[in-house]
């Protein structure tokens, strides 16, 4: 019997399981509700926000990538956060985030802190001995990005679990930037890992949704309890999408990969840029780092222009095959400006903590012809000199 490698798995997910006519792709079950045999006798499924025959395929395959006990589908990235922290951490519970995390997710724990539902406190969570002090005190949770958004820092997930589980703190990761396929936070000794389907695991940017998964079988069940109670679940028809996003993953990762490798060395050596930020680089700061944790770099770079804004209007100003838009992951080349965009949210000083700049870009390199993304880029490098 071959033990099948994750790339095969997630290619295969849920094929052949139809018991009631061998379709070899799952079906979509958009049904609401499910009949009972009798009123003490359901059958599995009762109700689509408790359960789904769709999405739980979805989150096996998800939770056998992620080597998690369970998978909870939810609606959005942020709802997988929200979920995390309802189930939990308790009221007033301290929680320890990143201090350059996704600017939604900075924006529900700040939100959460400034109404009194948990004490909040941000840390660099990359270097000594801001990791080490933040880490010293209990916690009920300490929240890993990385690579992180949009500075594509790395955090060393083995070193951060030690410290957090040492204060009985829980340690969760968002793995969006890597996918389960790149990077196994719950290897690594994280207790939960989170992702925004919406990116590369679905893919073709036409699904907004979530995932959280569990190391432990307890946990598990904790956030399907409260994924129900709060009406956190996503729908039947996103997660077919996502599944079927998930099937070509490997094979778009890599050519995702090899254009931003091109793109990220292209910037690397041009005057226009005073920084290029890809974990793939040997000059990443962490590169030896994302050598040991991840098995791909992933497909985001970012990039701070010398001239600042300015430049950054030269560069968009008929910028070629590239989408000025927020999300990223998809199989098209997507280019944001965190600053007044994704991380809009963020107060100045979060911004110049975070090294979030004005002239900072945030490539989404997509799997068009390698030869046209250079060119594009090679031009608007040399009008935004
Ligand atoms: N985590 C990361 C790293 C993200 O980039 C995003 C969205 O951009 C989210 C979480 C939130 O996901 P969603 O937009 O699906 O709610």
């Amino acid at each position: 019997m071959v033990d099948l490698g994750r790339w095969t798995r997630a290619a295969r997910a849920g094929l052949g399981s139809d018991v009631a006519h061998g379709a070899v792709v799952p079906p979509i079950y958009l049904s609401s509700n499910y009949t009972f045999h009798s009123p003490d006798h359901p059958r599995d499924y009762d109700y689509s926000r408790a359960g789904n025959p769709t999405r739980d395929v979805l989150a096996d395959a998800l939770a056998d990538l992620e080597g998690g006990a369970g998978a909870t589908v939810v609606a959005t990235g942020m709802a997988a956060v929200t979920l995390i922290v309802e189930a939990f951490v308790p009221v007033g519970g301290r929680v320890v985030m990143a201090h350059d995390a996704y600017g939604g997710t900075w924006r529900l724990f700040t939100m959460l802190a400034a109404a009194g539902r948990l004490e909040l406190d941000v840390a660099d969570l990359t270097r000594e001995p801001s990791r080490a002090e933040a880490l010293s005190r209990p916690a009920a949770l300490v929240w890993v990005e990385t690579p992180s958004n949009p500075l594509l820092r790395i955090t060393d997930i083995a070193a951060v679990a030690a410290a957090a589980h040492a204060n009985g703190a829980l340690v969760a990761v968002d793995n969006t930037f890597s996918s389960p396929l790149r990077q196994q936070p719950l290897d690594l000794g994280a207790d939960l890992v989170i992702h925004s389907t919406t990116k590369f695991i679905n893919g073709h940017s036409d699904v907004v949704g979530g995932v959280a998964i569990a190391r432990a079988g307890e946990q598990a069940e904790r956030l399907a309890l409260w994924a129900n109670a709060l009406g956190l679940t996503g729908s039947a028809f996103d997660s077919y999408l996502v599944l079927r996003g998930l099937r070509t993953l490997d094979a778009r990762l890599r050519v995702h990969e090899e254009n931003a490798h091109a793109v990220a060395e292209l910037a690397a050596a041009h005057p226009a840029v005073r920084a290029v930020h890809y974990p793939g680089l040997p000059g990443h700061p962490d590169h030896d780092l994302a050598l040991r944790q991840m098995s791909g770099f992933g497909a985001i770079v970012s990039l701070d222009l010398v001239r600042g804004r300015p430049a950054v209007d030269r560069f968009l100003d008929g910028l070629q095959v590239f989408h000025l838009a927020e999300s990223l992951g998809g199989v098209e080349s997507l280019v944001c400006h965190p600053m007044t965009m994704t991380h809009a949210s963020m107060s100045p000083e979060a911004h110049a903590a975070a090294g979030i700049t004005e002239g900072l870009l945030r490539l989404s390199v997509g799997i068009e012809s390698q030869d046209d993304v250079i060119a594009v880029i090679r031009e608007a490098l040399d009008r935004a000199r």
